[in-house]
């Protein structure tokens, strides 16, 4: 529909929408479907003869899953995407396919606690190693490489604390060393940060925060080289991932505002993080975009913005004056995820699940998402929370 050079706000609108085929409905119409009904052997034996892109069983896609992956595959540049049920399954199938018994992992220290959880535990026992890294370690991460690592795993900018990793010199290494390059993409989306054009090879998103973008789906997405593809599909279909319709549909219609809930996000929390910056409660702001972010400058070269995500690490306050400031939040309130229009905070506990750069000697950790609800309003809601603070701290 759209010129191939199109630009990322366009492509946010045209991208994997066919209305032609569907009598001029703008949206592509959500399939509900497990029995898909063949009108001869003939047709059967086409269908299996390419069976990516046909419509042959409901687990294995419909032309609703299809225009999320292509979507997601323009808009990354990749070769094609495939749609998981959840940003945890993109992660896992994009791993999998990569390793056998015996190969060798790297994954940043940073990185999304579950999938730490998935390294530790299902891997492990199918006798893969993982090795954990510095997320700032850069080209360095040559004295990490094993003739058996397959697969440097990256998240950037980091979980929880937010370091934003050398891609571009990790790559050139991993690619030395015939091994490849994945990265969680959550954090920046496809229109802040473009790791394929980086040296990535596979790009994970957890669609359930920025592109569904309500707090209402849990959806994820892997897109990759043409290489990286068949492992990836392979694996998809090995495990027997099914996404349904409804949520591919919410994945959707979030990506067609994505683009402008983004600079909203974006605005609002550099100015929340400047606020907080200038706080006497607040010792550090983990925020890319702020100088005192480990991997700053890297961000600068690197992305084109910033998402409405970040930490701040508070100065010596007791546990119970944190829980005090967090119980009484009406605007940032307590729940994990985050990428919905609204404005969430949590309390987490990097120290205990780092394993290769400790995070000791810290204060307690503040996680926000910016969301959407007027800026002054987000400031007075932290402004009493930082009396609580104050009055629990005494
Ligand atoms: C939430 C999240 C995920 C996992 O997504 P789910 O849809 O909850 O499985 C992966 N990576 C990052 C960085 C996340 O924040």
């Amino acid at each position: 529909m759209a010129r191939k050079d199109s630009r990322p706000d366009t492509k946010l609108v045209t991208s994997g929408r066919h209305p032609e085929d569907n009598h001029g409905v703008v949206n592509p119409p959500v399939y509900h479907a497990s029995t898909i009904i063949f009108p001869s052997v003939e047709a059967v034996a086409a269908a299996q003869k390419d069976p990516d892109n046909t419509v042959r069983y409901g687990r294995l896609g419909t032309p609703t899953t299809f225009a999320l992956e292509e979507a997601i595959a323009e808009l990354d540049g990749a070769y094609r995407a495939v749609a998981l049920p959840s940003g945890l399954a993109a992660i896992t199938c994009g791993i999998t396919g990569f390793l056998e018994t015996g190969d060798h992992l790297l994954v940043t220290d940073s990185v999304y606690a579950p999938t730490r959880n998935y390294c530790n535990t299902v891997l492990k026992r199918f006798g893969v190693e993982t090795t954990f890294y510095d997320p700032m370690i850069g080209a360095d991460i040559e004295r990490l490489m094993r003739p058996e690592t397959k697969l440097v795993f990256c998240e950037a900018p980091g979980s929880l604390t937010f370091e934003v990793q050398d891609v571009p010199a990790i790559a050139k290494i991993a690619h030395a060393h015939g091994a490849r390059v994945a990265i969680d993409n959550t954090w920046g989306t496809s229109l802040y940060y473009r790791p394929l054009e980086l040296g990535a090879d596979i790009v994970i998103h957890a669609a359930t925060k920025y592109i569904v973008g309500h707090s209402d789906a849990m959806l994820g997405v892997v897109s990759m080289t043409e290489e990286c593809y068949r492992p990836i599909r392979d694996t998809f279909m090995a495990f027997g991932y099914s996404v349904g319709p409804d949520d591919i549909y919410l994945g959707l219609r979030g990506l067609r505002t994505m683009g402008v809930r983004l600079r909203q996000h974006e605005t609002s929390a550099l100015e929340i993080a400047r606020w907080l910056d200038a706080r006497d409660e607040v010792r550090k702001v983990f925020h890319p975009a702020l100088p005192s972010c480990p991997g700053h400058e890297i961000w600068k070269r690197d992305f084109s913005g910033a998402s409405g995500l970040f930490s701040i690490e508070l100065g010596d306050y007791p546990q119970a004056a944190v829980d005090a400031m967090l119980n009484g939040m009406e605007l940032f309130r307590l729940g994990y995820s985050w990428g919905g229009f609204e404005s969430l905070m949590v309390n987490p506990k990097p120290a205990a699940i780092r394993t290769a750069m400790p995070w000791d000697d810290r204060g307690p950790l503040l996680r926000l998402h910016v969301g959407l609800e007027d800026i002054e309003d987000l400031k007075a809601d932290l402004e009493a929370g930082f009396e609580r603070l104050h009055a629990a701290a005494r």
